[in-house]
């Protein structure tokens, strides 16, 4: 099976991106060969979704175009959809050869060489400490670098327990060998990723001292960290952001909904007036700290009552940006038993006005930026011009920098000029060493 070429396609989240590094790592590792021509590949490999309906039905949708285009290509699915659906795929196409699931993927190497024509299910369930070591691949200036696996918190909405399992967190120091590895090949900045990152745990370590532990035994400059929610999120954890720099001044914190009751059936474990409150002294000790969020609009039995504390929640905390969407029921979570009961015009135009909000704010913080300084990572070429460069800034906002493509890669200076709802626009004004 050796030389065989394999094509990868990921859905999702940063956790899929970083699990299909690993994927990518342990198949060019075991002789088989990365193509970027879906055509030619002899196995493709989707690595899939399971959060929303949506992501599986494009997943599914993929691989009938796959089967249909005539190549007698073999299909492998793994991720959250493999884990969730498993035996069922080999059902929906003749070639889907092997599935794969969140915590089997690491054995994809050693089933591939294995296949023989047979069709291969593996969706067990690990529950000791995971750990993989991945090969830095590309020449990206960003990575990923995963802390712990899986979630105990059990949102009543949410799949991802079922199908990534419990907790498991990943010893401090292989997470410092990971990041040492992806500065020496040139990365500038990394994620430190997991569902819930400030719950994590490794003997007597919490997440705090972990970025302690980060800070001192890496010289990687620019860390951030996703996702963090906010019944975990520590005073601690707000004291060591803003201690150092290297630490980038941003945090998305998922709100939800504004109303106690929903947060309540959503099982979130913390009120609105507890969530206030850490966005209150986030902002005492980071002044100028970009906070970003996820909200659900339409969760069952949202009543105009919660939704317009969910609006007045939003327009009191401004937001720099937000991911917002409207309930759809993922079949196996505990609201599933609650019914659907808010019809979809209304879920739509709830979604609407929550947009048009948010929409506003954006554009009313990322203006207050114009005249300021932005350190920023130039990472690509902007798409509107080969002589400017995009990156992000500290806090993660969107940034364009005039003529600045001579400095890709580095970190520069800039003066924001202009700016959108979700890009700043400025001029050079200096390099950083
Ligand atoms: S914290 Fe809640 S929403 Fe996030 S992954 Fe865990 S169960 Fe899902």
């Amino acid at each position: 099976m050796k030389n065989k070429k394999f094509y990868l396609e990921t859905y999702g989240c940063q956790m899929n991106e970083y699990d299909s590094h690993l994927v990518e790592s342990l198949l060019t590792s075991a002789g088989f060969e990365k193509t970027e021509d879906e055509k030619g590949a002899d196995i493709v490999i989707l690595n899939t979704c399971s959060v929303r309906q949506h992501a599986e039905e494009r997943a599914l949708g993929r691989i009938r175009s796959i089967s249909s285009a005539g190549k007698r290509q073999e299909i492998a699915v793994i991720g959250c959809m493999a884990q969730r659906m498993g035996d069922e795929l080999l059902s929906v196409n003749s070639d889907v050869k092997y599935v794969l699931g969140t915590d089997s993927f690491y054995k994809i190497a050693e089933i591939l060489e294995s296949g023989n024509g047979s069709h291969i299910v593996d969706i067990s369930c690990r529950d000791e400490p995971f750990d993989y070591e991945s090969k830095p691949s590309g020449q990206s200036l960003s990575d990923y670098v995963t802390i712990m696996r899986g979630c105990d918190n059990f949102c009543s909405y949410c799949i991802v327990p079922y199908v990534r399992g419990r907790e498991r967190c990943r010893p401090p120091e292989r997470i410092v060998e990971e990041i040492n590895r992806l500065d020496q090949n040139g990365r500038k900045e990394i994620w430190l990723l997991g569902q819930n990152v400030n719950s994590y745990k490794f003997d007597s370590m919490d997440f705090s001292a972990l970025l302690g532990n980060v800070l001192e035994n890496t010289e990687i400059p620019r860390i951030r960290f996703l996702t963090s929610h906010p019944k975990d999120f520590s005073q601690a954890l707000i004291e060591r952001m803003a201690s150092d720099k290297r630490i980038c001044k941003g945090i998305h914190l998922p709100m939800q909904s504004g109303s106690d009751a929903v947060l309540k059936k959503m099982n979130r474990k913390y009120t609105a007036g507890e969530y206030l409150d850490k966005i209150r002294k986030l902002r005492e000790a980071i002044s100028d700290v970009v906070i970003t969020t996820d909200i659900i609009v339409g969760f069952p039995g949202e009543s105009e009552d919660d939704f317009r504390r969910t609006l007045d929640m939003v327009e009191e905390i401004e937001y720099d940006s937000a991911f917002m969407f409207r309930y759809s029921v993922r079949s196996g979570t505990r609201a599933e038993k609650f019914g659907d009961d808010i019809p979809e015009e209304v879920k739509l135009e709830r979604l609407d006005q929550l947009i048009r909000l948010q929409k506003r704010i954006s554009e009313k913080k990322m203006a207050a930026q114009i005249g300021r300084l932005q350190t920023v990572l130039l990472e690509r070429t902007a798409k509107q011009s080969a002589q400017d460069a995009r990156g992000k800034n500290d806090g993660g906002l969107n940034v364009v920098a005039r003529g600045g493509s001579k400095y890709l890669g580095e970190f520069a200076d800039v003066e924001i000029k202009s700016s959108s709802y979700s890009t700043l626009v400025g001029e050079i004004a200096g390099r950083q060493e």
